[in-house]
């Protein structure tokens, strides 16, 4: 597979700090960030709990007789692992193979976990490893949320005050397995039904690149107000603390993820003006110098657009110098 789209939500973010968004896009904006929110929070938590060797990635959409979505699928070594993320408020039941929120019927959320569960058995067993374990778990992220169910749907329903308890019995449940699956082999194997994001973000006009809000903001909470250090910058509204070298990548990958369709927009002088750094040019420039890929073109050299935030992209870049 080639070059990934951004997501819709992480484009619209950007947009919206940068005062691109239409006033259109900010209701979607504002109804995108309560869901990401939740499942950024999952993510860190997993992240936080689960052995170094899993490989965790959100996301992640595959081809399989038809098109699925899942929030995050974790290769163990030993099984693989799909976590859906909910944030539902109030009741969830499942009744009768049926789907109720607050007593009203919704989307069959379970049937279509366990299609997405037969998707990955498939793929696995297509391929002579149907020895290994799929496990599916739909984590209801919303303490206030009630789980209710009438039956096993080879679906696990986890309620958030019992996540963490949840993800030690999956610790548990690999430390009992024996230790005989290749990660790589078994992660390359589904990668090879990967598909990308079929709702890509809404294309930006190059000429509103003129139009954006110039300037390096904070990476937590993109403020930007910035107070300027020796080798970092430290936001005056939350506190954090950024190299600059690493503010300077992070920008650049910012302006490659707003117009990602277009791989000529790095150029250095694009990069420059987005970033508000003409006065720092140079130094700006040199953070990106034997890290960053470039391309020539008869109109000079610019850097190779991988259309993605800097976190999904950071290692990728050649390491130091
Ligand atoms: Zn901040």
């Amino acid at each position: 597979m080639n070059k990934i789209n951004p997501k819709l939500f992480d484009h619209l973010k950007e947009k919206y700090y940068r005062n691109l968004l239409s006033p259109n896009d900010e209701k979607s904006y504002f109804i995108a960030e309560k869901g990401d929110r939740a499942e950024i929070e999952l993510f860190k938590i997993l992240k936080n709990k689960i052995p170094k060797s899993w490989i965790l990635k959100p996301n992640y959409w595959i081809q399989y007789s038809r098109t699925n979505e899942i929030d995050i699928i974790i290769f163990t070594g030993k099984f693989v692992w799909l976590v859906e993320c909910k944030n539902y408020s109030g009741v969830f039941e499942y009744m009768d193979g049926n789907c109720y929120r607050n007593k009203k019927p919704i989307n069959n959320e379970i049937s279509f976990a366990q299609n997405r569960k037969n998707a990955i058995e498939n793929i696995l067993s297509d391929n002579k490893l149907n020895g290994v374990p799929v496990y599916s778990s739909m984590i209801f992220m919303d303490n206030e949320c009630d789980v209710k169910n009438d039956r096993d749907s080879g679906i696990e329903l986890v309620m958030r005050y019992r996540l963490s308890r949840h993800i030690n019995e999956m610790v548990q449940r690999y430390q009992t397995l024996p230790d005989y699956f290749d990660n790589l082999h078994l992660e390359q194997t589904i990668d090879r039904y990967r598909i990308n994001h079929p709702f890509p973000p809404k294309i930006i006009p190059v000429t509103l690149f003129k139009e954006a809000k110039t300037g390096i903001h904070c990476a937590i909470c993109y403020s930007y107000l910035l107070k300027n250090h020796y080798k970092t910058i430290e936001c005056q509204d939350c506190g954090y603390i950024e190299y600059k070298t690493e503010a300077r990548l992070r920008t650049t990958a910012e302006l490659g993820m707003l117009f990602y369709h277009d791989d000529k927009i790095l150029t250095p002088k694009n990069i420059v003006t987005f970033s508000g750094q003409v006065k720092e040019k140079d130094a700006f420039l040199k953070s990106l110098y034997r890290k960053w890929p470039t391309h020539s073109s008869h109109r000079g050299v610019y850097y190779h657009n991988f259309g993605l935030p800097y976190e999904a992209i950071r290692h990728k870049l050649k390491k130091s110098k």
